[in-house]
C-alpha cells in the first residue's frame, strides 16, 4: 500500500535490528523503500545496495527494496577516488534506482559550499549518464540548488526533492522543473504551515512520501527514532489535507514512486475499467472523444513526448472499447452500492457509447434504486449522435457535469479544438440548456487555465444557462 521513497536502512541508524524494521514495515503495509547509501565512502553506498539485495521482494519476504547511491553534501569533502569509483561501479547495478542523496546544505557547514556544488555537479552528471533520477538533498540553499541544476543536462525524469518541507512558492519552482517533491513526517507537525500550504497547493500526482528514516518520526512518534512503519501517519495527514482518502493517497504516491524509479509493479499496469477515487466508483467507457483538448494527459505528459492515461494512481488506458460484460463485472467487483455514486467517466468521452452507459445505469438502478449516477461529459452527444441525449438520460442519470471550459466559442475552439469547430461550442451549450429542464442536477465546470476568464464561464453558466458551476484545477485530475 504505502512506498516510503527515501530510509535510510543502515547499521549506523538500526544496529542489527534492520532486519527486524523491514519486517516491521511489511507488517504495516509497506510495499516499497528506497534504501539510501550516501556517505563519503563507497561502504555507505554498499550497505544499501546489499539491503536491497537482500529484499527484491519477489521472495515474500517483506517490500522490496532497493537503492540509491551518492556523496552526502555534509561529505562532499572528504569523498575520496574510492567514493567516486563506487558511484561509477554500482549506478549500473540493477538494484539502484537513483543517485543521491546530493544536493546542497548550507545549514550545516559541514563541507565547504564550493566542496558541495563541484560534488553535486559531478553527480548530476552521473546521474544524467546512467538514465538514473536525482534524490535531491537541499537545505537552505535553494537558490544555488536551482542555479546549478539548471546550468547542467538533467536525467529525464530529473527526479525528487527529498524531504521538502518550504512553501507553495518553492514547490511550484522545483515542479516547473519536474522534479517530484516527496513529504516527510514534518506534515503531521503543527508548526509547517508552509509545508501545509504547498501540500494544499500541489496536485498529489506531484508528490511522494518518505520517512527519512531514522530521522524525523511523524507524530505520535516525533522525537523517536523513525522507521519505515510509520509513513502512515504522513499519507493520513496528506489525505486530509488533499480531502482524499488514504488508500488514493498511498496509491497515486506509490505509483508516483515506481514510475520516477523505474520499479515494475506487479498487477500495476492493468487499465482499469471500474476505479474508487475518496467515495465515489468511475467506470471507465473508453478512450475515444472527438476533441483535442489542450490541457488532456491523453495527448501530452508535463515533461516529454508520449501521453498519460493516469488519473489518481489507476491506468485508464483501455485501447479498443470494452464490452458491457466486462465494464458490470468491473463495477459490481468494486461494490457500487457501498459507494456515495457511480459516475461514468474514465479518459474519454462515456457517452460516445451512450445505449452501453444507457443499459449499464439501467442495471444499476434496477438493482438499487437508491444508487445516485453522475456522468461527467463533455457535453457534445446530441451533437453527435443527433439525439435528444439529455432526455435519454432522464430516470437514469441524477447527475450531469459538462465541460464547458470556455466563455465563448472562440476561446472554447482553442482550448478543446473540435472538428466541428465553433459549432461545437453552442452544441455544449444547448447540452446544458435541455439538461436542466429534464435532469435533477446540472453543473458546468471549466478547468482553470492559466489566462482563461473563469469568471466569465461562471456569469454564462450561471446567468445564461441557469446551472451551476465548478472550476477544476488544471493540472489536477480526478
Ligand atoms: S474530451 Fe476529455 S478525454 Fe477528450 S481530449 Fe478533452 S479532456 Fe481529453
Amino acid at each position: 500500500m504505502f512506498f516510503d521513497s527515501h530510509a535510510h536502512l543502515d547499521r549506523r541508524s538500526f544496529g542489527d535490528e534492520v532486519e527486524a524494521v523491514v519486517a516491521r514495515a511489511a507488517e504495516a503495509g509497506v510495499v516499497g523503500i528506497v534504501a539510501i547509501g550516501s556517505g563519503a565512502t563507497g561502504a555507505d553506498m554498499t550497505e544499501a545496495v546489499e539491503c536491497a539485495r537482500r529484499h527484491p521482494g519477489a521472495d515474500g519476504r517483506g517490500p522490496p527494496i532497493r537503492a540509491a547511491v551518492g556523496v552526502h553534501p555534509h561529505e562532499a569533502d572528504r569523498a575520496g577516488p574510492e567514493a567516486w569509483e563506487t558511484l561509477a561501479r554500482l549506478v549500473g547495478e540493477p538494484e539502484v534506482v537513483a543517485v543521491g542523496e546530493t544536493g546542497l546544505d548550507f545549514h550545516y557547514a559541514f563541507s565547504s559550499r564550493e566542496g558541495q556544488v563541484a560534488a553535486f555537479r559531478r553527480q548530476i552528471g552521473v546521474a544524467t549518464a546512467a538514465g538514473l533520477p536525482l534524490v535531491v538533498h537541499c537545505r537552505e540553499a535553494e537558490a544555488a540548488c536551482l542555479e546549478v541544476l539548471r546550468s547542467v543536462p538533467l536525467p529525464d525524469p530529473p527526479g525528487v526533492i527529498h524531504c521538502f518541507t518550504s512553501g507553495a512558492e518553492a514547490a511550484r519552482a522545483w515542479r516547473d522543473m519536474g522534479f517530484l517533491l516527496s513529504i516527510p513526517g514534518v506534515v503531521t507537525f503543527r508548526n509547517a504551515e508552509p509545508l501545509l500550504d504547498a501540500v494544499r497547493s500541489l496536485p498529489v500526482d506531484a508528490l511522494l512520501v518518505e520517512t527519512d528514516s531514522p530521522y524525523l518520526a511523524p507524530v505520535p512518534f516525533r522525537g523517536r527514532r523513525n522507521e519505515p512503519a510509520h509513513v502512515r501517519h504522513t499519507v493520513e495527514a496528506i489525505a486530509a489535507l488533499k480531502c482524499l482518502s488514504v488508500e488514493d493517497v498511498a496509491r497515486v504516491t506509490r505509483v508516483n514512486a515506481e514510475r520516477l524509479f523505474g520499479i515494475a509493479a506487479e498487477g500495476a499496469s492493468a487499465p482499469r475499467l471500474a476505479y474508487v477515487i475518496r467515495d465515489s466508483l468511475y467506470v471507465n467507457m473508453t478512450n475515444r472523444c472527438t476533441l483535442r483538448c489542450t490541457f488532456c494527459g491523453k495527448h501530452r505528459r508535463a515533461r516529454g513526448p508520449g501521453s498519460d492515461y493516469t488519473v489518481k494512481g489507476h491506468d485508464l488506458r483501455v485501447g479498443r472499447d470494452p464490452p458491457v460484460e466486462a465494464i458490470v463485472a468491473a463495477i459490481e467487483a468494486e461494490d457500487p452500492g457501498r459507494r456515495s455514486e457511480v459516475v461514468f467517466c474514465g479518459y474519454g468521452e462515456p457517452l460516445l457509447r451512450l445505449d452501453d452507459v444507457r443499459a449499464i445505469a439501467g442495471g444499476l438502478k434496477a438493482g438499487r434504486p437508491g444508487v445516485r449516477i453522475r456522468v461527467n461529459t463533455d457535453g457534445l452527444a446530441s451533437l453527435v449522435h443527433g439525439r435528444d441525449v439529455p432526455a435519454e438520460l432522464a430516470g437514469l442519470v441524477d447527475v450531469v457535469s459538462v465541460s464547458l471550459n470556455a466563455p465563448d466559442a472562440a476561446t472554447y475552439a482553442r482550448i478543446c479544438p473540435s472538428r466541428h469547430g465553433e459549432a461545437a461550442f453552442h452544441a455544449v451549450c444547448d447540452f446544458l440548456r435541455r439538461a436542466r429542464e429534464v435532469l435533477p442536477e446540472v453543473w458546468a465546470t471549466a478547468v482553470a487555465l492559466p489566462g482563461l476568464d473563469v469568471e466569465a464561464c461562471r456569469r454564462l453558466a450561471e446567468a445564461t444557462l441557469g446551472v451551476r458551476f465548478r472550476a477544476r484545477p488544471y493540472d489536477d485530475v480526478g
